[in-house]
């Protein structure tokens, strides 16, 4: 079974001239969860199949590192559960609430808390050992089609490495899974995105073992006015560090780093170490969707469809069940491309994740009203059963549905 240790290979894998010699059936465009799996999925399935990722693999994200009950239970369910087991993350129990010093503590249906540089490299590595060629360091970018190739049997797509001119790929189906800047979709204007006002942005970074004094097996979310930061110990001991920030906070703080520690502090978690020094990632305003997540001939599966706040960490899951339910739209499109097949595939979309990306919108509203905030730490400090509605309901995860055809 893939590890990490494969993705030392995975630089060989095919070049541009290479992955312009020919059309593929389905050309993946990011190597993200939702990317690499709808790729590992599709070469299962016998499909000619690139995956094509802009940066150097493998490589950080900005994330809070932690993979929910359902985001396990999806790899588990494709086979993948041995190679999340060998990547050595913790399982994760509980999740801790923190806003002024005051503090619960929930039980959530176990989860694993593992660095996104290690579980995206497993997960490519799995795409690689189904038969999928991968093409790291290349950007992807989807070209505008003219008038008259709406019938067509395939979709160009550009690929450029670094300041070389960009070259054309064809692919019968394109799976857009390059997350939440969408870069792929610049060329084509016909996937509008629209971003709620206010929305926080996202930043992450790895901090060492010492940095914070973590209780095993739990989520830390410190909770402030500006926003929030969640702190877990992945696998090594080294603590993965995602947050939602309103920007003006981090402009006002000076840096990421002091931003970060300034909320975990208010919250009550101690720091030590400078998080000045840390390496810092960062996200485009994180809410957004996009008004129509499928083109002629292109699927978009994650991120690029569209995101909430990460306060529950459903991200991964989401980015999973939507990739794990485009083989079958792309196999019945191989065929024939149809309105009908696009209609399903929002229909689809929105029965698999439509519930708790609602549900996310509505807890990230609640995280701006302080008081709000206060009473749901209180109750829940007494009375910790009371989370268990919400937690259920978003541990229930994507619905499980992965047909449409
Ligand atoms: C602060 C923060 C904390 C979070 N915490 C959690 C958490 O704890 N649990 C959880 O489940 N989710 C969490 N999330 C959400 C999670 O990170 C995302 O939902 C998830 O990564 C989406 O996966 P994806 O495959 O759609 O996109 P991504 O993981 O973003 O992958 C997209 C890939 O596409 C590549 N790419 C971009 N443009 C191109 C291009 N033009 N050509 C080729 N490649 C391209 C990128 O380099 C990247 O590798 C968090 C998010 C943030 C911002």
């Amino acid at each position: 079974m893939a590890n990490a240790d494969a993705t030392a290979r995975m630089s060989a894998t095919i070049d541009v001239p290479g992955a312009t010699a020919r059309t593929w059936d389905v050309l993946v465009i990011g190597a993200g969860p939702g990317g690499a799996f709808a790729a590992r999925e599709a070469a299962r399935a016998g499909l000619a199949t690139l995956l094509v990722e802009r940066s150097p693999f493998p490589r950080a994200k900005a994330c809070g590192g932690c993979l929910n009950h359902t985001a396990v239970e999806a790899l588990q369910r494709a086979g993948l559960g041995d190679g999340l087991a060998r990547l050595g993350g913790p399982a994760i129990t509980t999740v801790r609430l923190l806003q002024d010093g005051r503090h619960s503590s929930i039980p959530m249906p176990p989860g694993v808390a593992v660095s996104r540089r290690t579980l995206d490299a497993m997960l490519a590595a799995a795409a690689i050992e189904a038969g999928a060629r991968f093409l790291p360091e290349t950007t992807a970018i989807i070209a505008r089609e003219p008038a008259q190739a709406a019938s067509a049997g395939q979709r160009l797509v550009e690929l450029s490495v670094r300041g070389q001119p960009a070259v054309p790929v064809e692919a019968r189906i394109v799976i857009a899974a390059d997350g939440l800047a969408q870069t792929s979709l610049r060329a084509c204007g016909e996937f509008e995105s629209v971003v709620t006002a206010n929305s926080r942005i996202g930043m992450g970074s790895m901090a060492p073992a010492g940095a914070l004094a973590l209780p095993p097996g739990t989520i830390t979310m410190a909770i402030g006015r500006s926003g929030y930061v969640g702190v877990v110990r992945v696998e090594e001991g080294q603590v993965h560090v995602g947050a939602a920030l309103d920007p003006r906070f981090i402009r006002q703080c000076g840096s990421p780093g002091r931003s970060v520690v300034r909320v975990l502090e208010d919250a009550g978690v101690p720091v030590s170490g400078a998080f000045d020094s840390l390496d810092w990632l960062g996200t485009l305003p994180l809410t957004r969707r996009t008004l129509r997540p499928v083109g002629r001939r292109v699927l978009l599966v994650g991120d690029t469809a569209g995101y909430v706040e990460p306060f529950t960490g459903e991200g991964m899951a989401w980015a999973l069940a939507t990739a794990g339910a485009a083989l079958p739209f792309i196999q019945r499109g191989l065929g024939a491309w149809d309105g009908l097949l696009e209609r399903e595939w929002i229909a689809t979309r929105a029965s698999l994740i439509g519930r708790q990306q609602r549900a996310c919108r509505m807890i990230a509203r609640t995280l701006r009203a302080p008081w709000a905030v206060r009473l749901a730490i209180g109750s829940l400090a007494h009375w910790p059963s009371l989370a268990h509605p919400v937690v259920t309901r978003l541990g229930a995860g994507p619905h499980t549905k992965t047909g449409g055809t």
